[in-house]
């Protein structure tokens, strides 16, 4: 029995709290390890396990670092893993500060930065877009520009897709930086404090095929996790995700490029440790990185990935894969189980108040189908990309093959009908806007 004063601790930041932090819970009991959360949410934590949790300001990485390093002063730390973008850059402050292995902070910067990641990849010889920053505060005229069309309007540091909108003429790039201005001056938006919510980047748009792939990195050496296809063409106007389907069935040669690429990418970033997220575009040019981010793949999502240990019968999930790497324990470097699993992001039909759900029932039923969960909130609001940023919920499905699961994922999603309202607009009684 470990005494508690000498029992792991990893620290762990996060934005959200949720499936994945308690995930993260319940691992980290089964491996007698103590969680501390690092959150902007503690006004949110119910469970008295957390009394210490860490009160930041993500927006503030280096003020965050200081208050986590404070507060944590005189005991010590094993390991530190941020989920989400926000608090990746305070999570390495606090890593960097405490001597713990993690990515170097300006590495994790210039993933958190649209523009600052096309700069690395360019520089670094990888095949990258042609891309420029335009100010939003007036707009240019696009034809004084130079612009070839299609291309990709992204606002520069929004995740998620969200706000990123593609467009094939003049009208629709002057309607399209429109709607991205109008989406960065919103109330919401400017309450991130992101940089850069006064420009976007505009780029080339690179047609084919997009695969997300999974990784860890170990002393600057990349493990791929997991290859996810996204078997739904992605070609706009906007980027919403939908199914996401592991292993791939592209050719091994494929996969391999995608690997090779995706090593180069991190290599590119110095990126050193611990996971990775990356996306890439797949056409006769090459193998296109898209983003690279140094966090694992979004909360819900997770649950699509399970590892095998050698010992036990049970698969485990990434979150303790996570803690093991974290601490250098064996089992880190388990390999995925080797059933086919996917996973549905529910998009929003129509941005609306989500009143109404029928059948949720028979998509559970539908064979294939492990999981239904809804996420989004019933009786709110909820929007469509590109303005929104968040799914209707997430379906699951295992079998013996990824046509199986892609299968499943389509029936099951036919099965579900969501109703949502539009918003009535309303005056505000001040201003008077609408
Ligand atoms: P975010 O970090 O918000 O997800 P990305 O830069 O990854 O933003 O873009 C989101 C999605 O938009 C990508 O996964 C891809 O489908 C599409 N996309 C982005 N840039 C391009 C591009 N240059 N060409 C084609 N599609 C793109």
């Amino acid at each position: 029995m470990i005494s508690p004063k000498d029992r792991p601790r990893i620290l762990l930041f996060t934005a959200k709290l949720g499936y994945q932090t308690r995930a993260f819970d319940a691992a980290a009991k089964k491996l007698g390890v103590e969680l501390i959360f690092v959150t902007d949410r503690c006004h949110k934590l119910d469970d008295p396990w957390h009394d210490r949790a860490v009160p930041v300001r993500f927006e503030a990485p280096e003020e965050a670092a200081i208050a986590v390093m404070q507060e944590q002063s005189g005991q010590h730390v094993d390991g530190v893993l941020a989920l989400g973008d926000r608090p990746t850059l305070a999570a390495a402050y606090v890593a960097r500060g405490l001597g713990v292995p993690h990515n170097h902070p300006a590495s994790v910067e210039a993933c958190r930065s649209k523009l600052r990641l096309r700069e690395v990849f360019r520089d670094a010889g990888l095949p990258t877009p042609w891309f420029r920053t335009v100010p939003l505060q007036a707009i240019p005229e696009p034809a004084l520009m130079g612009l070839n069309y299609p291309c990709v309007l992204k606002p520069i540091s929004l995740s998620a897709s969200q706000g990123v909108v593609r467009v094939n003429n003049r009208e629709e790039f002057l309607a399209g930086t429109r709607r991205l201005k109008r989406l960065l001056e919103s109330a919401e938006i400017q309450a991130t404090r992101e940089p850069s919510l006064d420009r976007m980047i505009v780029e080339e748009y690179l047609p084919g095929r997009e695969v997300a792939v999974e990784g860890l990195l170990k002393d600057g050496e990349l493990r791929v996790l997991a290859i996810f296809d996204k078997p739904d063409p992605l070609e706009g106007p906007y980027f919403e995700e939908t199914i996401y389907v592991t292993p791939s069935r592209l050719p091994a040669a494929e996969q391999n490029s995608i690997e090779k690429s995706f090593a180069e990418a991190t290599r590119a970033l110095g990126l050193a440790h611990g996971p990775v997220h990356g996306e890439f575009r797949l056409n006769e040019r090459g193998v296109w990185p898209i983003e690279v981010a140094a966090r694992p793949i979004g909360g819900l999502c997770a649950r699509a990935l399970r590892f095998q240990l050698e010992n036990e019968t049970e698969p485990i999930g990434l979150e303790e894969l996570l803690l093991r790497h974290a601490l250098d324990l064996p089992g880190w470097d388990a390999p995925r189980e080797t059933r086919a699993s996917g996973v549905l992001m529910i998009p929003v039909p129509n941005s609306g108040i989500l009143e109404k759900l029928d059948g949720a029932e028979e998509a559970r039923q539908v064979a294939g189908v492990t999981e239904l969960e809804i996420t989004a909130r019933w009786h709110d609001y909820i929007a469509a990309w590109p303005e929104g940023s968040s799914y209707l919920g997430f379906l699951f499905a295992r079998g013996e093959s990824p046509e199986i699961v892609e299968n499943a994922l389509r029936e099951g999603h036919v099965k579900l009908n969501f109703k949502l309202t539009p918003r009535l607009p309303v005056e505000h009684p001040v201003t008077g806007k609408v």
